[in-house]
């Protein structure tokens, strides 16, 4: 099937041909008729299904075809999307996808300056593409006008909720012109009850589109776990990516310190390399994943946090340099590769420390990823498992009684709670908080092992990990 049958105009098609797309995704084949016919949308989806492509293009052409050329331009689409990578990416799609049409759009999103933001809105916009944070910010300044919005997309709409956005999102809607006057898309790769209640409020009769679960990408993407000492995994990494000739590997730590440390260390051997994290200001990490993507640098470590929604294209190599504390993160690592039907790489570099880690993960796979211990690097049986650290502190935030068979192991996601209780702002808003922050030795201390009660507050307490692994049938999506 070409693009050609969709009912698309001519200079979209000229611009997907452009992009070197030959035949519309499954979302595509869906979504687009289903938009060019007015209908709103409630798409199962998550980003690197093309999904971008599928709300941006038949809304490109709705646009099109009432311009208006004269007074200043309302702002006639709002895009919201829970970060600001994702809102730079869908930023640049509707730029590509509409760039031989006559629309204006614009991206808003914290951490970088206000003022260029509101002087290109003042110029006016058709496409406003917004995280929630700074787009109220610009409510609160009177600086956006929403009262003419007639489409709202609300992308990765589980995500916004997870990360505690909900208040927000109830906020924007209130500053739209009412439900029947807009035409509404929401995407979401899960349909928890509050996806259901956001949607039905916000949906007038939707038409539901699920495409194929991307655990029937996932067979593209190869996982392995090379078993090995913890001292020596920067050595073998180093070695990997050397001996391998990886020109770009995109690399999962932990901790934003631990992936400070380790950027440095492969530049020491002679890999160029940089770290995004949380604490990275926002011109270092549109940097770092410039230089990532354009080549310039070959190696990104990234904590898990910094690389969501980040969407490379033909991304080849994913290496968990350390294995995340919560099991789902593993599946959200690993979907930064064998994007867009491309074969990917997922290696993980296991200790004995992370045994548990693993063990946790494959029961969320329901399945064994195949251990290759690599000639050299064998794990010396003698070392015995120690708590995993987690903090800046380097204190290890398990119960210090020695790993037994029995499991005497910490909440990996308590750890990791203290970590975002240590630095809780996810918003795109410098500053804000989205929950009730605790001291994080208090909430450690606080929340029973393994409870579901104990996951990072972006994550609700119904598991919203667990239920997307179980939607999409063992385990595979990505933001
Ligand atoms: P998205 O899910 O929108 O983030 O898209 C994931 C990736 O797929 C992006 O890099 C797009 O450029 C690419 N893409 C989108 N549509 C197509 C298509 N029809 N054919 C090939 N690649 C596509």
């Amino acid at each position: 099937m070409s693009f050609d049958t969709l009912g698309l105009s001519a200079e979209l098609l000229r611009a997907i041909g452009e992009q070197g797309y030959s035949e519309p995704t499954p979302i595509q084949r869906q979504a687009i008729p289903a938009i060019l016919q007015g209908k709103d949308v409630m798409g199962g989806a998550q980003t690197g299904t093309g999904k971008t492509a599928g709300f941006t293009l038949p809304l490109l052409q709705r646009l099109s075809i009432n311009p208006i050329n004269n007074g200043r331009r309302p702002i006639r689409a709002l895009v919201v999307t829970p970060t600001r990578e994702l809102a730079a990416q869908v930023g640049n799609s509707v730029a590509t996808y509409g760039r031989h049409l006559p629309l204006t759009s614009a991206v808003v999103f914290g951490g970088v300056k206000i003022n260029p933001q509101i002087a290109k809105l003042r110029l006016g916009v058709d496409i406003l593409v917004a995280t929630p944070g700074r787009l109220l910010d610009h409510a609160g300044q009177k600086t956006v006008d929403l009262s003419k919005v007639e489409f709202l997309v609300l992308d990765e709409a589980d995500r916004m909720l997870d990360m505690g956005f909900i208040h927000d999102i109830r906020k924007i809607l209130a500053l739209l012109p009412g439900n029947e006057a807009r035409q509404n898309l929401l995407f979401s790769a899960t349909f928890s009850n509050e996806i259901k209640q956001l949607a039905d409020r916000l949906l007038n009769r939707p038409e539901l589109i699920e495409v194929a679960r991307r655990n029937a990408t996932v067979e593209q993407i190869e996982q392995v776990v090379h078993p090995v000492d913890k001292h020596r995994k920067r050595e073998m990494l180093s070695h990997m990516i050397g001996s391998r000739n990886w020109r770009q590997v995109l690399v999962f730590t932990r901790t934003k310190h631990g992936a400070n440390r380790l950027a440095q260390q492969l530049e020491k051997d002679g890999l160029s390399a940089t770290a995004i994290h949380g604490n990275k200001s926002q011109g270092a990490r549109t940097r770092a994943l410039a230089e990532f993507k354009s080549g310039k640098v070959r190696v990104l470590v990234a904590t898990d946090i910094a690389a969501r929604g980040l969407d490379i294209d033909q991304l080849p190599h994913v290496v968990n340099f350390e294995m995340s504390s919560v099991p789902e993160d593993y599946v959200h690592r690993i979907g930064r590769t064998g994007r867009a039907g491309n074969e990917g790489q997922a290696i993980s570099l296991v200790c004995i420390d992370e045994h548990k880690l693993l063990r946790d993960i494959e029961g969320l796979l329901k399945r064994e990823i195949p251990k290759v211990v690599l000639e050299g690097y064998e794990p010396d049986p003698r070392i015995q498992a120690e708590p995993i650290q987690t903090g800046r502190n380097g204190r290890g935030r398990s119960q210090s009684r020695k790993q037994s068979s029995g499991g005497s192991r910490r909440s990996g996601s308590s750890a990791k709670k203290s970590v975002a209780a240590r630095h809780p702002s996810r918003s795109d808003r410098s500053g804000k908080k989205h929950s009730p922050q605790k001291p994080a030795h208090r909430q450690v201390r606080r929340k029973p092992r393994n409870s579901q009660a104990s996951s990072q507050h972006r994550r609700p307490p119904s598991g919203p990990g667990r239920e997307r692994a179980a939607l999409l049938g063992g385990g595979f999506w990505d933001e």
